[in-house]
C-alpha cells in the first residue's frame, strides 16, 4: 500500500472509531450497555439505519438533522469523529516518521503494537474529554483502556523504558492521592488521579509530570477566563479531566521534546 492510501485508510479507521465513541459518550455515563442494541435518534427514538450512520458524511448530508423527525443533531457527533480520525492519522504519521516500513503498512506486527496502543489511548481520551466536560466523571472503563494500552507499551521497544513507565504510574498519582486525602477529596477527583496513574504508564514519569503541568495550566487559564467573562469569583468545581486528557495527548506526541526543552532552561 502506498503512503497516501495508508494515510487515508488510517484516517477512515479513526473516523469509524470516533463514530463508536459517540455511542460510548452517550451511553457510558447513563449506565446503558455500550455493545448492545441499535442506534436511535435521541429525539424521536427512530432506529437509525446504515445510511444514517456513515461517519462524517451522514451528518454533513443531513445538515445536522435527523432524517425522520428533523430534530437537530449536535455538532458534537461530527467533532468527535473528525477529532478521532485526525488523532489516529497524527499517531500514524508520528510513528511512520521514525519507521519507514510503517509508511506502507508493511512493517512487522511488533511495530503496529506501538501505533495500536497509541490509537487506543487517544480514543479513550477523546471519550474522557466529552464525558467529563458534561458529567464531571471519568468512567473506570476508559481509565482501564488507557492502563491496558500502557501495559501493552511496556512490551514494545518504544521509549521510555520500563522503569520510567513504572515510576510514571506513581509520579503524579501518588502526590495527587495525598492531596485528595488531606483536602477531604475536594482538591482532586479520584477519576483524575486514576487517569494520571494510567497515563504515567503510557508516558513515563518525565512526560507524565509535563502532561499534568500542561493540564493544570490549561485548566487554570480556562477557568480564570470563564470567571472573568461571567464577572464572578473563582471557585466552584470544574471538570479537570478534559485538560488532563489534553495534556496527555500533547505529551504522547511531544513529551520527550517538551521534557528536553524544559531541562534546557536550567
Ligand atoms: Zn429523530
Amino acid at each position: 500500500m502506498g503512503f497516501t492510501a495508508a494515510a487515508i485508510f488510517i484516517f477512515v479507521c479513526g473516523l469509524c472509531v470516533g463514530s463508536f465513541l459517540n455511542v460510548v459518550i452517550y451511553r457510558l455515563p447513563n449506565g446503558l450497555p455500550v455493545h448492545k442494541g441499535f442506534s436511535m435518534c435521541p429525539d424521536c427514538e427512530h432506529r437509525l439505519l446504515a445510511p444514517d450512520l456513515v461517519p462524517l458524511l451522514s451528518w454533513i448530508f443531513l445538515r445536522g438533522r435527523c432524517r425522520y423527525c428533523g430534530g437537530r443533531i449536535s455538532p458534537r457527533y461530527l467533532v468527535v469523529e473528525l477529532l478521532t480520525g485526525l488523532l489516529w492519522l497524527a499517531v500514524w504519521l508520528r510513528q511512520a516518521g521514525s519507521d519507514p516500513e510503517l509508511w506502507a503498512l508493511g512493517a512487522p506486527p511488533a511495530a503496529f503494537m506501538t501505533v495500536g496502543a497509541h490509537c487506543l489511548i487517544v480514543s479513550a481520551l477523546v471519550a474522557v474529554i466529552f464525558i467529563d466536560a458534561r458529567h464531571m466523571i471519568i468512567p473506570n472503563a476508559l481509565v482501564l483502556v488507557v492502563a491496558a494500552a500502557g501495559i501493552l507499551l511496556c512490551f514494545t521497544p518504544a521509549p521510555p523504558d520500563l522503569l520510567e513507565r513504572v515510576i510514571g504510574f506513581f509520579a503524579v498519582s501518588g502526590p495527587l492521592l495525598l492531596l485528595a486525602v488531606f483536602s477531604g477529596g475536594r482538591a482532586m477527583g479520584m477519576g483524575d488521579i486514576k487517569l494520571m496513574a494510567a497515563a504515567g504508564l503510557c508516558l513515563g514519569w518525565p512526560a507524565a509530570v509535563t502532561a499534568f503541568m500542561i493540564g493544570a495550566l490549561l485548566g487554570s487559564a480556562v477557568s480564570v477566563a470563564a470567571a472573568a467573562r461571567a464577572g464572578r469569583k473563582l471557585g466552584g468545581r470544574i471538570p479537570f479531566g478534559p485538560y488532563l486528557a489534553g495534556g496527555i495527548i500533547i505529551c504522547l506526541f511531544y513529551g520527550r521534546e517538551l521534557v528536553a526543552l524544559y531541562l534546557s532552561l536550567f
